[in-house]
């Protein structure tokens, strides 16, 4: 990590395989850094996600021209959450920005969230995909994302907004100090809470280079906003566990009934269980019922356990208001 005085800016930018966008990216952002921020100081971090074409040495590359930009090279690849967040441990600036390789994060919204919390008005801005430029499949599987995510989540989640964001030190150093393992950047931003506002803008198509998520990746990173930011889905279980348990205890309760009555009937049809298959089918309600509602119990505890494990702090204190 470099030593010097704290520049005003740094952006992060994880990089899997992406020798074909990163001259392009690096072409288009430079001048606009140096000319928006040149007298306060920024620096790039290209986090390099082990990749196995030549974006390591064009991060060497771009060093050599220009030593603001400098790289972290992870020893495989760990996934584009656990590149970011690392860009973010090695970060120093006053403000961090995320943004991809790729220029779908357009670099003039990016220096528009810069400005915003430069001005101390918000300690996050972050960009909303107001329209994207993809097919109806993969924008009606994002749509749905954002929207189950904001039915589920226990925290407000923020409607169509990814990892490109602009926050200022206090944000990144409360994300960094959330103890939890795996790290789901745009969900720890908006947990932390603090003052936080998105900007609308179009995110188009990738320019160069080919995505590195496709429909299973994707379903993989959805998983880890459900499970990270939500014990809706295991509560739903533990409800239907339960809920089937206590109606196969009834089943079995009639069957019973049935066969000590012969005549017993149940909104008048007859259920007319022989001997044996009575015998059987109450043996197999009692303990699918056991079983089910063991489930359901085991649900509710794991929900606690996965709340423990995460060990997030209760609260987050965002000012002590004393004389
Ligand atoms: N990325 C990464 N590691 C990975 C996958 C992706 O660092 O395992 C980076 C990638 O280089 C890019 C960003 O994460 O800068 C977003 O990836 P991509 O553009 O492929 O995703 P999409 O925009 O298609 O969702
Ligand atoms: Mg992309």
């Amino acid at each position: 990590m470099p030593v010097g005085s704290q520049p005003a800016l740094s952006i992060i930018v994880p990089c899997y395989n992406e020798e074909k966008s990163l001259p392009l990216l690096v072409r288009t952002l430079e001048p606009k850094l140096n000319s928006a921020f040149g007298e306060l100081g920024w620096e790039m971090i290209l986090v390099n996600d082990g990749s196995q074409d030549g974006t390591e040495a064009c991060i060497e590359a771009f060093h050599q021209l220009c030593p603001k930009i400098w790289g972290v090279s992870l020893t495989r690849n760990f996934g584009h959450q656990p590149a970011l967040y690392t860009g973010l441990t090695h970060s120093r600036g006053k403000i961090c920005a995320c943004m991809d390789a790729d220029l779908q994060d357009p670099p003039e919204v990016l220096l528009e969230l810069v400005k915003i919390v430069l001005s101390g008005d918000y300690d996050v801005a972050y960009g909303v995909r107001a329209t994207r430029e993809a097919g109806p499949l993969l924008r009606g599987c994002y749509r749905s994302f954002y929207r189950l995510m904001g039915a589920i989540s226990e925290h407000p989640w923020q409607m169509d907004a990814g990892d490109f964001c602009a926050m200022n030190r206090r944000t990144v150093d409360m994300m960094l100090s959330l103890p939890e393992r795996d790290k789901f950047v745009r969900g720890l931003r908006s947990w932390v809470g603090l003052r936080q506002v998105g900007v609308s803008y179009t995110r188009p198509r990738r320019k160069l280079g080919r995505s590195k998520y496709n429909y299973s990746r994707l379903y993989r990173l959805a998983m880890k906003g459900v499970v990270g930011f939500s014990t809706a889905p295991l509560r739903i279980a533990s409800f239907l566990s339960l809920g089937m348990g206590l109606i196969c205890v009834l089943g079995a309760a009639f069957l019973i009934l049935n066969r000590l009555f012969p005549a017993f009937t149940l909104f008048g049809y007859s259920i007319g269980a022989s001997q044996g298959i009575a015998t059987l089918a109450v043996l197999i309600l009692l303990m699918a019922s056991a079983v089910l509602a063991s489930l359901g119990i085991i649900g509710e505890y794991l929900a606690v356990v996965l709340v423990e494990v995460k060990q997030r702090p209760v609260s987050l204190i965002s000012r002590i208001i004393h004389q």
